[in-house]
């Protein structure tokens, strides 16, 4: 419970911070700047003339390379036998340049720079040249040359990579090469044809690759759209599905873009309220399968709307409603607990028969009309129990509250950042799994959609239902009354008392009309003075109010009425992640530890020590687990009866649990035997523990109607790693051990050292 002063929300109008200045230019005339920039490229104006110089040569490097080779090319000059001097430094230059420039590129890449025309064309080019010298060097002097291919597989992937008009060029360049060649060669008409049919290659290689590649954009853009195009059509479908909309006319123009908008946020906050309802109880529930079934319109069908399950045979074409368990809920309209072998899970392909199963109906309206079921079941005949039927029963009425909070909204006219507000609310809500979460959650949202300089949240209190306590003030600074504040944090009153009382025991939001607050009672007897608005919200889960939002305001007329219906849907779900935050922290509790100790469980005390055993074998620490087992129990059932037997298993671990340490896991590890799991401990601070514990128990006395009994225990220790390093080798040693305590006259505590030393402690 805690109180949080409001903070300052930022004013419109603000000056700009200070510190920054506007400066402004007159941009030059056109002329004197391609002037300057002429002068500039040539080197004689702007910056010290060798720097200049440098960067002038720098950039024309690549291009001036380019030139110089290119134009050995139509000379022939690699068209030689045997490379001399003139080729071989040709050659090397060729390589520094087309080194140099592919370089470049990968750095500008990597630092995020794409390339611009310039440079595409001069490594376009540098690599056309390249493949025409690879070319004319394999011809090695005897006319046509096997490399020739490489032309035109280089030419293609040119136009693949780089820009559209730069491709173009490149492709004239390879002509020019051509033609130049042969020009050079003496121009002789006899040649001219092959200079032609290879320059035409160059071009149908360019445009064939150029063209499959636009094709395949296409398509690929074509398959997007089609894909978007389903997903649309999908939504509308389950929108329709869930009645939020009756089906609209076929005609696409005519549909109303924003009720689109609505019916996608509809269905997408839909999705989420039954993913996330699923995915508690699949993890609550420990289930095999958790499944949502809707129910057809005309109350036909069933039909799967969402589920987790490993299986594959879960049915995703509907099936008849009148079959089956799932069935009987929609007849009954009333949750349903097997267990067994459970025939008729229609909602099985394969006959799966599950070993227990929990379907529960989602009723709306007046609890006349079922929309659906849903059902989870576990493979082994572990049957759900209250808590499990109550905590599905919930998430049932969260989904089905997600659908009518659709309807509700749907009526409200919104604009649109009032839209992403309220659904931002909910979706936050929908998120918190903790109840001091869940009221800051709800506090912000309601700050964000009306004025509030007060706020506070009034619950139930556990175990007495009609008294109310304040758990949550958050005070605007406009609130001057500090001691008042104060004093309204753990509040308590009944729900008897004032408006706040009247507003839970109703469920229904007040006051309905504007009064004098000076007078009027509030929280108990407590009023609020200084406020001129004040509207308590109850935070209702179906028909059960668990508390209220109670808001004030300074200013007068605060609270309209659109944004108040918003609130109350807030606050249902916020009353619905309340109680959900509770019942799974009471399903958790159930499902870890047992029933009539107190104490983890089996299965939770193997989880821990795989959990311990892991850090241990980490982090090279010892651990240290104690197996202890009551002595001659069996003759105490047999002389004091059963119930005083549970009360010494009662007394017996509350024993343990008081000398174990906090990080120390204590279990009822089967009927009158427990286990303690000690991480850290070494073999001598275990046994000091288990002598402590055994002494204990033994000045434990138990009352009977045939007097006073006490009990002895015997022990066994076994430590990781000297004892074993497998989970099974340890828990084999201590039992061992425990095993030759009870041999050895009961009453003590064995470690496995001590056998092997061999050493022992007795009693
Ligand atoms: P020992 O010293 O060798 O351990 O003798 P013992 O009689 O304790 O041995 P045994 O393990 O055979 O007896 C265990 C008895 O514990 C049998 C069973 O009736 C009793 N028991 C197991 N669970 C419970 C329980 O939850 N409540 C009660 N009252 N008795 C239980
Ligand atoms: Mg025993
Ligand atoms: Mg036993």
């Amino acid at each position: 419970m805690t109180t949080t002063a409001l903070p300052e929300r930022p004013r419109m109008g603000t000056p700009p911070p200070a510190g920054r200045r506007l400066v402004l230019r007159r941009p030059r005339p056109l002329l004197v700047r391609l002037y300057a920039a002429l002068l500039s490229d040539m080197g004689i104006l702007g910056a010290p003339a060798r720097r200049r110089g440098a960067r002038f040569l720098g950039r024309s490097l690549p291009a001036a390379a380019v030139v110089a080779l290119g134009a050995l090319v139509p000379l022939r000059v690699f068209e030689v036998p045997l490379f001399g001097w003139p080729q071989i430094a040709a050659m090397a230059v060729l390589a520094v340049a087309l080194g140099a420039l592919v370089w470049r590129r990968v750095a500008r890449a990597a630092a995020g720079e794409a390339a611009g025309y310039r440079e595409q064309l001069e490594l376009g080019a540098m690599f056309v040249v390249a493949a025409y010298v690879l070319a004319q060097s394999a011809a090695a002097g005897h006319g046509e040359s096997p490399f020739q291919a490489v032309v035109y597989l280089v030419m293609a992937f040119l136009v693949a990579f780089l820009a559209r008009w730069v491709g173009a060029a490149l492709v004239g360049l390879a002509v020019a090469l051509e033609l130049l060649g042969w020009a050079a060669h003496g121009a002789r008409g006899a040649e001219l044809p092959d200079a032609v049919v290879r320059s035409g290659f160059v071009l149908v290689f360019a445009v064939l690759y150029h063209a499959v590649l636009a094709a395949q954009v296409a398509a690929s853009r074509r398959d997007e759209r089609l894909a978007i195009e389903r997903r649309m059509k999908e939504i509308d479908q389950l929108a329709r599905s869930f009645r939020l909309t009756v089906a609209a006319p076929d005609d696409a123009a005519a549909r109303d873009e924003r009720d689109r908008r609505w019916n996608e946020a509809a269905v997408i906050e839909i999705e989420a309220a039954v993913g996330g309802a699923l995915e508690i109880a699949a993890a609550a529930l420990r289930c095999h399968t958790c499944a949502l079934f809707w129910l057809s319109d005309d109350g036909k069908e069933l039909e799967l709307y969402d589920c987790r399950s490993p299986s594959e045979a879960i049915a995703a074409e509907p099936f008849p409603a009148g079959e089956g368990n799932l069935g009987a809920v929609v007849k009954q309209k009333k949750p349903l607990r097997l267990h067994g072998d459970v025939k008729g899970a229609s909602y099985y392909q394969d006959g799966t028969r599950p070993g227990a199963l929990l379907a529960v109906p989602l009723v709306a309206g007046r609890g006349d009309f079922v929309r659906g079921v849903v059902v989870v079941d576990r493979l082994e005949p572990e049957p759900f129990g209250d808590a499990d039927e109550h905590l599905l029963g919930t998430l049932a009425a969260e989904i089905l509250r997600a659908v009518e909070a659709e309807r509700v909204m749907k009526d409200v006219k919104q604009s649109d950042a009032e839209t992403r507000r309220f659904y931002g609310a909910i979706e936050r809500l929908n998120r918190t799994h903790k109840q001091a979460e869940v009221f800051d959650a709800l506090v912000d949202v309601a700050r964000g959609m009306v004025p509030v300089d007060l706020a506070a949240i009034v619950l139930r209190e556990e175990g007495d239902d009609r008294r109310l306590r304040v758990v949550r003030v958050v005070a605007g600074e406009h609130v001057k009354d500090e001691h008042a504040k104060l004093a309204l944090d753990g509040h308590a009153f009944t729900v008897e008392e004032g408006l706040v009382g009247s507003a839970v025991r109703m469920g229904a939001t007040l006051p309905a009309a504007e009064l004098d607050l000076a007078r009027t009672p509030v929280f108990g007897a407590v009023g609020l003075k200084g406020l001129a608005s004040l509207k308590i919200v109850p935070l209702k889960v179906g028909e059960r109010s668990l508390g209220a939002l109670v808001l004030g305001a300074i200013g007068r007329h605060a609270y309209r009425s659109d944004p108040v219906r918003q609130l109350e849907v807030v606050a249902m779900h916020a009353a619905q992640s309340l109680e959900r935050a509770y019942l799974f922290d009471e399903t958790e509790r159930l499902a870890t530890t047992d029933g009539l100790t107190g104490l983890v469980n089996h299965r939770t005390f193997q989880e821990r020590l795989d959990a311990h055993l892991a850090q241990a074998l980490r982090y090279g620490k010892k651990l240290s687990l104690i197996i202890c087992d009551i002595d001659h129990f069996k003759s105490v059932n047999d002389t004091y009866g059963h119930p005083v037997g549970d009360q010494v298993l009662r007394g017996v671990a509350r024993t343990l649990g008081k000398d174990a340490r906090t990080t120390d896991v204590v279990a009822r590890y089967g009927g009158e035997e427990f286990a303690i799991v000690m991480p850290e401990t070494d073999t001598g601070g275990a046994m000091v523990i288990a002598e402590r514990i055994r002494e204990r128990v033994g000045q434990l006395q138990f009352e009977s109607d045939q007097g006073p009994l006490r009990v002895t225990l015997s022990l066994g220790v076994a430590t990781f790693p000297d004892d074993g390093k497998k989970k099974s080798e340890l828990v084999e040693r201590a039992d061992g051990c425990l095993y030759h305590a009870k041999r050895h006259g009961r009453n003590q505590s064995v470690s496995a050292a001590s056998l092997r030393a061999p050493r022992r402690i007795a009693g």
